[in-house]
């Protein structure tokens, strides 16, 4: 469905969910979080145009998507508790303050590709609390890459230890560096080769390397995915390597995204790997995610 921006539909409700799979014989529960939603231009959302001209179109469409979820994983893990990107903070709504230190055209084109809307309610420590939780819980952050919807719960996490990959730290593609917290100083993580099928090299963040860092890139060159592999199948977090599950089967392209290439061969690596191992696909800002997750419902 397609909106102008002064007329998008409010916010649809996106409930938070919660599953349990096994691992080694054991329950582990997964929590799937919305902390907040986003509405994108609708060639932000889907690439029209080739070079250039999918970036100026992003910024000439007229009309945006429906508000779509921001998913914050989070894995109730034997080895601690682990969530995957941190979603949004309402500071974010008031674009020109938020962004103050970034420069003019950085805020122009923020502002004419896509909105957010949170509330303090649904920030990431208000989350956790809904299912018990506090931010002080967490063991560990691990972050698909390092846009704003994905790192502006951070500042709930001073004391935690944060992973992101190396590649995604040095060579940042389109990240508000002026909004990272002072503190911020994660590892950063370099796959390692032969650790799974498919995508070959993967960091294991588990000592059970059950839980895989994956080289997803496209949305930004150094973007990846986390692959857990329960005991009955595999759940692929898959950050915003598409913006929902149709854009891998059909093969569409996301308009806004550093590498078109490299996004058309992750997609094929997702499908390649689906067919070996039934996998769950989760990407970050799928409306039927959470469903998925619920029904077990795989990508092939
Ligand atoms: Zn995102």
């Amino acid at each position: 469905m397609e909106h102008r921006k002064d007329i998008i539909n409010p916010s649809p409700i996106y409930e938070n969910v919660t599953t349990t799979v096994k691992l080694k014989g054991k329950d582990v529960k997964i929590h799937g979080l919305c902390v907040g939603t986003v509405a994108v231009k609708t060639t932000f959302k889907t690439k029209r145009g080739n070079g250039f001209l999918s970036k100026i179109n992003i910024l000439l469409a007229k009309y945006y998507t429906e508000y779509m979820p921001i998913w914050v994983w989070v894995i109730e893990h034997p080895e601690g508790l682990i969530i995957v990107d941190t979603g949004e903070n309402s500071d974010s709504m008031e674009v020109d303050k938020y962004l103050s230190k970034e420069s003019w055209y950085a805020r122009y084109q923020f502002k004419n590709a896509c909105t957010v809307k949170i509330g303090r309610e649904s920030e990431i420590n208000k989350q956790l609390q809904k299912i018990n939780l506090k931010p002080e819980d967490v063991k560990l952050v691990v972050l698909t890459h390092m846009y704003l919807d994905h790192i502006d719960g951070l500042k709930y996490f001073p004391k935690q230890e944060i992973m992101v990959g190396d590649f995604e730290y040095i060579h940042p593609d389109n990240v508000f560096k002026s909004i990272l917290p002072s503190w911020f100083k994660p590892n950063k993580l370099i796959y390692k080769a032969d650790k799974i099928e498919v995508f070959n090299e993967a960091f294991p963040i588990t000592q059970a390397e059950d839980l895989l860092y994956v080289p997803t890139p496209g949305h930004t060159l150094g973007h990846s995915s986390l692959i857990f592999k329960t005991e009955d199948f595999d759940i692929i977090f898959a950050g915003d390597s598409s913006y929902d599950q149709q854009q891998v089967l059909s093969g569409e392209l996301p308009g806004a995204n550093t590498d078109y290439i490299k996004t058309a061969e992750t997609y094929q690596k997702l499908l390649a790997y689906a067919k070996l191992r039934k996998s769950i696909y989760l990407p970050t800002h799928d409306a039927n995610s959470g469903q998925r997750l619920l029904n077990k419902s795989f990508l092939i």
